[in-house]
């Protein structure tokens, strides 16, 4: 017999809280260069989760995998099998790790198997999927987390902390950029995979990073997309965007992305003092300095492990993850302003949440 989603959860639920010491199994749903450089890689390191299982379209790439992180073969589906996790009770938590314009419907199939979900940023390629995300983890009763990566990382928790703590007065001037030179075609320029450009990709960091320095609301957006100079590889997505972003103690954070350039900053003046980034958004050597001098972490810290570490004992302990659905659907919000105002010609759009 197939047990229905809440009932399968509150299985899952009892088993979890019958064995806090198990490390949860997670299954990663696409197996592209994310995955495979990065999160199986941390899946060795945590703590509190384990790679238990996969979804790829490549039953040999499965099988492989399989090997490789010593799980069983029967723990590799393939997209149009995923719906049968539900009756695994090896696996426990979903992560979705497909193109942007897939994560809806992943995380909905994961949501519907009764299993716990983390998706990929940016959650979504509309405010609208991301509504039909936490919609369904709710009926489901599962956990949602977005792969925030950055949250879990002590270069960005120094930051966090003068919010926290107030020591530096509010910051009230951010500025950030996150851009690289996209040299070929793939899913990242294609619209309906992509849900956008850069902005989606990579500026969805920064639009992150400016909210985490501050406790204020997201209030509006002016926004102008970069004259294209490759218009024939971005023809469906802008090749580069920058913005304002007012919040509402009336803080301004300017933000800037491209497919065609570099940047990798981030910056956040107080009358108190400041935080500065350089290598802001990456996954190691990052430099980081405050008004009070350089920072250095050592040993360095592996975000993604620490990430998937951190939401697995929320899904053990019932906390509530600091990287909820919630947060992911609010960047998605700005996001959607800023390609309003960017396409009302650079007018001041006002963020609806
Ligand atoms: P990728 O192209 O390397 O991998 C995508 C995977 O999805 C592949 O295994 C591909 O086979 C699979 N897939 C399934 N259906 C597909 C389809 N219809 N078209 C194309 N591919 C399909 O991409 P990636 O760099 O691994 O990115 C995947 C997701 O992870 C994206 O949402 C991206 O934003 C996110 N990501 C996040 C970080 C981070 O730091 N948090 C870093 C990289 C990527």
């Amino acid at each position: 017999m197939t047990l229905g989603g809440a009932a399968m959860l509150a299985l899952g639920e009892r088993a979890i809280a019958d064995e806090p010491a198990r490390k949860l199994g997670v299954a990663l749903v696409g197996l592209g260069n994310y995955s495979r450089g990065e999160l199986g890689p941390a899946l060795r390191l945590t703590r509190h989760c384990r790679l238990a299982g996969v979804v790829t379209g490549d039953p040999a790439k499965g099988a492989k995998w399989a090997g490789d992180y010593g799980f069983p073969e029967k723990n590799v589906y393939s997209y149009d099998t995923m719906s049968r996790i539900a009756d695994n009770p090896e696996i426990d938590i979903i992560y979705v790790v497909t193109p942007n314009g897939l994560h809806a419907e992943h995380a909905i199939a994961a949501a519907r198997a009764g299993k716990h979900v983390i998706c990929e940023k940016p959650m979504a390629n509309t405010v609208a999927e991301c509504d039909a995300i936490i919609a369904a983890c709710e009926k489901a009763g599962v956990r949602l987390s977005i792969g925030y990566r950055l949250h879990f990382d002590p270069y960005h928790e120094v930051l966090r902390e003068f919010v926290r703590t107030g020591e530096c007065g509010a910051f009230t001037r951010m500025n950030g950029g996150f851009a690289f030179q996209m040299g070929n075609r793939q899913w990242r320029i294609d619209r309906k995979l992509a849900g956008g450009g850069p902005l989606m990709d990579l500026g969805v960091y920064v639009v992150q990073e400016s909210c985490m320095a501050t406790n204020a609301k997201a209030v509006a957006v002016t926004a102008r997309e970069i004259p294209k100079k490759k218009p024939e590889l971005f023809n469906e997505v802008e090749e580069g965007i920058e913005w304002t972003l007012e919040f509402s103690d009336g803080a301004l954070a300017k933000g800037f992305t491209s497919y065609n350039d570099r940047a990798n900053n981030f910056r956040a003046d107080a009358d108190r003092g400041w935080f500065e980034m350089q290598s802001a958004y990456i996954y190691r050597n990052l430099r980081g300095e405050t008004h009070k001098g350089p920072l250095k972490f050592e040993p360095e810290v592996n975000q993604q492990a620490l990430q998937m570490d951190d939401f697995a004992e929320c899904v053990k302990t019932g906390r509530e993850t600091p990287v909820g659905g919630w947060m992911g659907r609010r960047d998605m919000c700005v996001v959607e302003a800023i390609y309003a105002s960017a396409a009302a010609g650079g007018a001041r759009v006002e963020i609806k949440t």
